[in-house]
C-alpha cells in the first residue's frame, strides 16, 4: 500500500485513540474529583494560614505577658520609692499620681489587647473547626467517588491501550520520515492530515493556490499555509 494511504489509515486509528483519551479527560467523575481536589487544597491552605495566625497570636500574648510583668515591676518600684521618701510638695505628689496612673493605664491597655487576641484566637479556632468538618465531608465524598472512578479508569484505559495498539499496528509499515512529520504537525493541528477537497484544504477549507493543488494531485503533499496540516490526495 502506498505510504500516504498507510498514513491516512494510521491517522484514522490514531484519532480514535485521541477521542478515547479526550473522553477520559472529560469524564464527569474525573472533573468532579478534580474540583474536590482543588477545594481540599484551598482548605488546606486556609488552615495553614489560620495556624500561622494563631501562632503569631500566641507569640504576641507571650510578649504582652512579659510587658505586663515589667510594668508591674515598675509600678512596685515607684510605690517603694514613694513609701521610702514621701514627696513633701503637692507637685511631687501630683507627679507620683500621674506616673502611677500612666503605668496602670499601660497595664490596662495590655490586658485589653490580651482579651482581644484571646477572642480572635477563639474565632480562629471555630473557623478552623468548621473548615476541617467541611473538608472531612468532601474528603469522604472524594474517596467514595474515587472508588467509582478507579473502576471507570481501568476500563477506559484498557480500551485506550487497545486503540493505541491498533494504531501502532497501522504505523508498522510507514516510513519514519512520514511519521515524524505527522507527529510534528499533530503538536499544533489535529488531525494532522487533510485531504484535498476540490481546490480547498479539507482541514480548514482555505482555497489553495493552483500550484499547491497541482502538486498535491501529482502525489506530492504540501503543508497548508493556513492551518499547517499536510494536504494529501489519495
Ligand atoms: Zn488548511
Amino acid at each position: 500500500m502506498e505510504q500516504l494511504t498507510l498514513l491516512w489509515n494510521y491517522q484514522l486509528a490514531d484519532m480514535e485513540a485521541e477521542r478515547q483519551e479526550t473522553a477520559m479527560k472529560r469524564s464527569p467523575i474525573r472533573q468532579k474529583l478534580l474540583k474536590y481536589q482543588d477545594y481540599l487544597r484551598e482548605q488546606k491552605a486556609l488552615t495553614t494560614q489560620i495556624e500561622e495566625d494563631v501562632q503569631a497570636m500566641v507569640d504576641r500574648l507571650d510578649a504582652l505577658k512579659d510587658a505586663i510583668t515589667h510594668t508591674e515591676d515598675q509600678l512596685k518600684a515607684l510605690q517603694a520609692r514613694f513609701e521610702e521618701k514621701r514627696p513633701d510638695s503637692s507637685e511631687g505628689i501630683q507627679e507620683y499620681v500621674q506616673e502611677t496612673q500612666h503605668l496602670v493605664q499601660t497595664i490596662v491597655g495590655y490586658e485589653q489587647e490580651i482579651r482581644r487576641i484571646n477572642k480572635d484566637a477563639g474565632d480562629r479556632d471555630h473557623q478552623q473547626h468548621d473548615i476541617l468538618m467541611r473538608a472531612a465531608k468532601i474528603r469522604a465524598e472524594y474517596d467514595k467517588l474515587k472508588t467509582d472512578y478507579d473502576v471507570e479508569y481501568k476500563e477506559n484505559m484498557q480500551k485506550l491501550e487497545q486503540l493505541r495498539a491498533a494504531a501502532a499496528e497501522k504505523a508498522k509499515d510507514i516510513e519514519p520520515g512520514w511519521l515524524d512529520k505527522y507527529k510534528a504537525i499533530k503538536q499544533h493541528s489535529m488531525p494532522p492530515l487533510a485531504q484535498l477537497n476540490g481546490d480547498q484544504c479539507g482541514g480548514c477549507r482555505m482555497s489553495l493556490p493552483s500550484a499547491v493543488v497541482r502538486s498535491v494531485r501529482g502525489g506530492v503533499p504540501v503543508e497548508c499555509e493556513s492551518c499547517g496540516r499536510l494536504i494529501i490526495q489519495l
